[in-house]
């Protein structure tokens, strides 16, 4: 497939480009674009044969449903059963923004969409581009991250390049993402509001505007016998060619001195390490390095580029700290234990 690759400036997208774009997807092609959390893989939600495309390009199992996403909040009312007061609380607070929210879905929502499951789940992004694009197509738009299946969400131009060229009709490349990590979704669909993924929407950020708001069971620990509510939460996912190890420490200090010691017994057996951190400048490190950044936002910002950059880097084996679980460390934890496939020392 021959792939429609052009640049888009995102502080002043040009609409005749958007409007080409927007056209391919009013005609049922796929198309990545930019968001404020990853890229996305997008295609007309309403459309059967347009969602089979994404499916088809992610190498996506079909059971896993696709994230819905809307460009101005009224949208929402013609493709749920209900929207109740508390979820009239979210969209006021955080749309547009990185929280997804699942509604009771109505029929206009086909089962390809939906996974076959009878809720949707709907965001409305803040990026610019991405809802002019959404406008101009004149449809919802089912846009998953735009990474194969199984593999870290691409954050950066080059990431989509390199992956998707040959598999979508179009990819509008604007600059790397604001959050990095994707939305957080919210389930309303019991009498507690349950983050089913976390994000850049923090639980507590959720708690002051709901009250009580948990956190899906299956999340806190690797227990398959707890059933994951968002499908796509219990496949492979973020996975680096790399073996990612999470080094438990008291300190990033205290993180250095067991990763020096690790460094030397793995370059003993020849492998090329690689340490994923932050503050790095603050210790020498006998490996690879991968800067996350100096804060938390920052971290979440950079950490699927740096997934990605293991491979590129032909790294073997990775170490990285265990971030603090509150705030946005929990959707950091969240990615990093899957990417790691639980291997924590
Ligand atoms: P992605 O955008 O690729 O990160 O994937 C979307 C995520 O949303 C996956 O984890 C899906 O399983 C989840 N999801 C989409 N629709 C629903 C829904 N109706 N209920 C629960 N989770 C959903
Ligand atoms: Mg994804």
């Amino acid at each position: 497939m021959k792939t429609l690759i052009k640049e888009i400036d995102i502080n002043k997208p040009d609409q005749d480009l958007i409007s080409l774009f927007a056209n391919m997807l009013a005609d049922g092609k796929t198309v990545i674009f930019p968001t404020e959390t990853v890229y996305g893989l997008g295609a007309n939600a309403l459309d059967e044969d347009a969602a089979t495309k994404i499916y088809q390009a992610k190498g996506r199992p079909s059971d896993n449903p696709l994230l819905v996403h809307v460009a101005d909040k009224e949208d929402v009312y013609d493709l749920v059963e209900n929207v109740d007061d508390r979820a009239k609380l979210l969209m006021d607070k955080f749309w547009p923004g990185p929280l997804t929210i699942v509604f009771k879905k109505k029929a206009i929502i086909p089962d390809r969409t939906s996974g076959g499951l009878d809720t949707v789940a709907i965001r409305m992004p803040s990026d610019q581009v991405a809802r002019d694009l959404i406008r101009r197509a004149g449809v919802p738009i089912a846009a998953p991250s735009a990474n194969i299946s199984g593999r870290p969400s691409p954050t950066k131009p080059e990431h989509i390049i390199r992956d998707m060229d040959g598999r979508v009709d179009g990819i509008l490349v604007g600059g790397p993402c604001n959050y990095g990590v994707e939305s957080t979704i919210v389930d309303l669909s019991d009498d507690i509001a349950m983050v089913l993924r976390p994000g850049s929407v923090t639980l507590e950020m959720l708690r002051e505007v709901l009250g009580q708001v948990d956190l899906d069971p299956s999340l806190k620990n690797k227990d398959d016998n707890v059933k994951a509510k968002a499908p796509g939460m219990k496949y492979k996912h973020y996975s680096p060619q790399a073996q990612v190890y999470i080094v438990k420490a008291d300190d990033l200090e205290g993180f250095a001195e067991r990763v020096d010691s690790l460094c030397e017994d793995n370059a003993k057996k020849g492998l090329k390490i690689g340490v994923m951190t932050m503050n790095y400048d603050q210790h020498s490190y006998q490996a690879k390095v991968f800067d996350l950044g100096g804060s938390y936002t920052e971290v979440a910002k950079n950490l699927f580029d740096s997934l990605i950059s293991l491979d590129r880097e032909s790294i073997d084996i990775a170490y990285v700290p265990y971030f603090e679980e509150r705030g946005i460390g929990v959707a950091i934890m969240n990615r990093l234990k899957k990417a790691a496939a639980y291997r924590i020392i």
